[in-house]
Parts: C-alpha cells; structure tokens; sequence
C-alpha cells in the first residue's frame, strides 16, 4: 500500500533509520517547500532540520522507491554532518549512503526532477484522459474489432480494461493503451 507521505510518515522513516545508526534524525524539525527542483533538503543550520517539496511527496503517482531515497539521501547528509562535520557528496557521505540505504548520487540535478516533473505531468493527463471511459463504452480494437468495456479496475494510468469483444473473445487492457491505440465508438 502506498503510504501518505506527511510529516508523520517521514518521521517513522527517519526513526527507522536512528533505529540503525542511534543517531535521532527523527527528533528534527521538518518543513515543506513547493520546490520543483528540490526534491529534499538537509539544512545543517543549529541543530539542523529537514525540508521536503510536496510537488513530489504529496503526488500521489510518485513512487515509494524514490521518496524513501529521497529521504535517506537527506539522513545521510543528516549523519555524515554529525559523525563527520562535513557536507556534499564526497566519500563520507557516500559512506553514510550505504548505512541507511540510499543511492551514494547526488541525485537532486535540476535535470532529474524536470524528467520527474514532465512525466508526472504526462501520467496526470493521461490518467484525466482515462477518467472519460465508462463501463458499457463501445470500443473498436485495431485486431479484435469491436467490443464493449465490462469493468474497470486499478486506479490512475495503471488502470485496467476487461473488455468483451462481439467476437465472444473476452481481453483486458491497460486503459490508457486503449485510449491510445483503440478507437472509442459515440
Ligand atoms: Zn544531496
């Protein structure tokens, strides 16, 4: 199940990682940014804190995998400053990378996240694409003619069609690649 990524589901993260490591990123402060380009930040600033971009960790089609490193990225920033007093992505860092679990790269190019951005942005118009087909919507499939949609199942751009073709033939689908390669019948 997909967690909602709130402070308080950060916070479990962290406390996972201080279970690890005995350090207690946990007990820091964390904010929220609408950054597009910074997806997590490490602020060494008194005893330090935490900030996320909830354009990544309030979407709901993000995945798990990368807001849990984009998480453990920012703990071992958190711990190489406390066990090393050091800062950046040197081999210290990487080092801590490796205790918690995160990719040891500096993962937070402006690059990256505009690929990020972009594709979210893609799947949210493909997914509000997909929000016009219905149960009973006729359908002509480019090899297996016509058919009517008997169920819908899933949610966003991973949802799924169980179509009934008048050839008896049954078949489901991703809906999006129906909506992409199938013609839809007014
Ligand atoms: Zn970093």
């Amino acid at each position: 199940m997909r967690p909602e990524w709130n402070e308080a589901a950060i916070r479990r993260e962290l406390a996972r990682l201080d279970a690890r490591t005995g350090l207690h990123g946990a007990q820091l402060p964390i904010s929220f940014s609408r950054a597009k380009t910074i997806l997590g930040q490490f602020s060494a600033e008194g005893e330090g804190s935490f900030r996320f971009s909830t354009v990544y960790f309030h979407d709901p089609t993000w995945p798990v995998e990368e807001a849990l490193n984009v998480i453990r990225h920012e703990y071992a920033h958190y711990m190489e400053h406390v066990l090393y007093g050091k800062g950046g992505h040197g081999s210290t860092w990487k080092k801590c990378c490796s205790a918690v679990g995160a990719v040891p790269q500096r993962c937070y190019s402006s690059r990256v996240a505009r690929l990020l951005q972009g594709k979210h942005e893609q799947e949210r118009a493909l997914s509000g694409q997909c929000d016009s087909y219905r149960v009973g919507d006729r359908i002509e499939h480019p090899r297996f003619g016509a058919g009517r949609i008997e169920a819908i199942q899933g949610e966003s751009v991973h949802r799924l069609a169980v179509l009934s073709f008048d050839t008896g033939e049954k078949k489901t689908l991703g809906l999006a690649w129906l909506h992409q390669n199938c013609r839809k019948c007014l």
